[in-house]
């Protein structure tokens, strides 16, 4: 655990979050700022800074937090009319906080990815 990472200190209880799925190495909450009518981040327990630190790192949490993504777009009624995975990469990728997180966002149509 990172004491000065948000996201590690969410899996830790210390900052609250709206939890809706977890396994042992994966946890899933809501977006606190949501840009659709579904917007939860998807995390593994433990700290990597990004998906591609991640993929390098250790291969089968990236794994496990994929699978979780596609739990949790298939527990919040998303698989039929379909969903948008994002992983925000890096300062010019968008992303805000340096713990690997996946965008699941669903509920009404996005538009073009990079409208
Ligand atoms: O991909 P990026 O790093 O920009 O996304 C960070 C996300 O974390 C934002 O969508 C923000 O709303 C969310 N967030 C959150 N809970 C917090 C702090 C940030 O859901 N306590």
């Amino acid at each position: 655990m990172d004491n000065t990472c948000l996201f590690c200190r969410i899996v830790a209880g210390e900052i609250p979050a709206t939890v809706v799925h977890r396994t042992e190495t994966t946890l899933a909450f809501r977006d606190i700022d949501p840009k659709a009518p579904t917007h939860v981040l998807v995390i593994p327990v433990e700290h990597y800074a990004d998906v591609a630190v991640l993929a390098e790192a250790n291969p089968s949490a990236a794994a496990d937090l994929l699978a979780a993504a596609a739990a949790v777009a298939e527990a919040e009624g998303l698989t039929g009319d379909g969903f948008r995975v994002i992983f925000n990469t890096g300062r010019n990728g968008g992303q805000e906080v340096f713990h690997v997180h996946a965008h699941v966002v669903g509920g009404a149509p996005l538009g073009p990815m990079l409208a």
